[in-house]
């Protein structure tokens, strides 16, 4: 402000315009000067976050957004409302390149990683859409966080400060396919934060055939990886396990996953695999998955299963961008 001739205190005003108060443009700035709105005009810009689309579930009122960024790509992100408050999941970059087998999201790779302000932008969006506080952040739409690390943590950071919306780090939740050498960059950031781990299957001959990063790391390094950071941070770890009917569902999966639950005091969240027209992978059903469920349970493992919200719109990841891409032909 004072590179502008404005006195500094006018920065806390437009910050607080900005990240408390998620305006959409320099006009709404009803406390800040005509003069200074016109020279913030002509130096800086919003990001430019277009609502392409959105569905909305009529089983529980689940919001799929698709937001138009500045250059053309399209990102996704997904407002889940519950009796503790509004969550929204957040995409960290447009499309990805971690190659998971039953993920909509990497099918066409990475275009490129979003930066704090875009991801930031999908829940300053969402708020002033609703006209109601987000209490919940999770980072589990498009995209693996641990690949855009440095936005990534300014992210996280610009996101629970007391100047922004203040969301509590114990509120939020960061997933990731497990890129060893980042989860403990990570850990020595000691973030309050919930760090959650795709794990989906229970031995390295499993893992590979449906996720290509097992062939950089194994299974033991990953949860050595996640043993490290619950030391550091004191936060527990979550595993993600997808449930693919016949691949990773057996009583003998269960036991071995037991096993590496154990390790790390990590919570167990089980998820019906979410079907995509591209790949043939079928749930579960719901006998198995209790079966499953029990198992671990009888394994002392703290375990529950993720409540399917929104099924009746694009859910999965990445699918809605894919789709209305498609339609859009962004793909030859
Ligand atoms: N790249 C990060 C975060 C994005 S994906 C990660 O891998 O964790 C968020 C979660 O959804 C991951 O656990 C991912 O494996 C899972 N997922 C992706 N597609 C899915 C599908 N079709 N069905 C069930 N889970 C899926």
């Amino acid at each position: 402000m004072e590179a502008l001739g404005e006195k500094s205190f006018r920065a806390s005003q437009v910050y607080d315009w900005l990240h408390k108060k998620c305006a959409l443009s320099f006009d709404e700035m009803s406390n800040v000067s005509k003069s200074l709105k016109e020279k913030l005009v002509e130096k800086f810009e919003f990001g430019g976050f277009e609502k392409v689309d959105v569905q909305e579930s009529k089983l529980d009122g689940t919001r799929k957004y698709l937001f138009k960024l500045a250059d053309g790509n399209m990102i996704e992100s997904v407002l889940m409302r519950y009796h503790h408050g509004n969550s929204v999941c957040i995409s960290s970059q447009a499309g990805c390149r971690m190659g998971c087998k039953f993920c909509a999201s990497t099918i066409d790779g990475l275009a490129r990683s979003l930066t704090a302000g875009e991801m930031l932008g999908q829940i300053y969006a969402i708020t002033r859409d609703i006209s109601e506080r987000v209490s919940n952040v999770v980072v589990m739409g498009s995209g693996e966080p641990m690949d855009n690390f440095d936005n990534l943590t300014r992210f996280i950071e610009m996101l629970t400060d007391e100047n922004g919306l203040n969301i509590s780090q114990r509120n939020l939740t960061v997933s990731t396919c497990g890129l060893v050498p980042k989860i403990k960059e990570f850990a020595r950031k000691k973030y309050a934060l919930t760090l959650a781990l795709s794990l989906h299957a229970p031995t390295d001959e499993k893992r590979k055939q449906i996720m290509p990063v097992a062939n950089s790391y194994t299974i033991s390094e990953t949860i050595e990886a996640c043993r490290e950071y619950y030391e550091i941070t004191g936060r527990r770890i979550t595993f993600e396990y997808s449930l693919v009917a016949g691949f990773n569902d057996s009583d003998e999966d269960a036991a071995e996953l037991s096993q590496l639950a154990k390790k790390t005091g990590a919570h167990v969240n089980l998820i019906p695999v979410n079907p995509i027209k591209e790949r043939d992978y079928a749930p579960s059903d719901t006998k198995r998955i209790r079966a499953f469920q029990n198992k671990l349970e009888k394994n002392g493992i703290n375990v529950t299963i993720r409540r399917e919200m929104g099924r009746d719109i694009d859910g999965a990841c990445g699918q809605l961008r894919r789709k209305v891409m498609q339609e859009q032909s962004y793909f030859a």
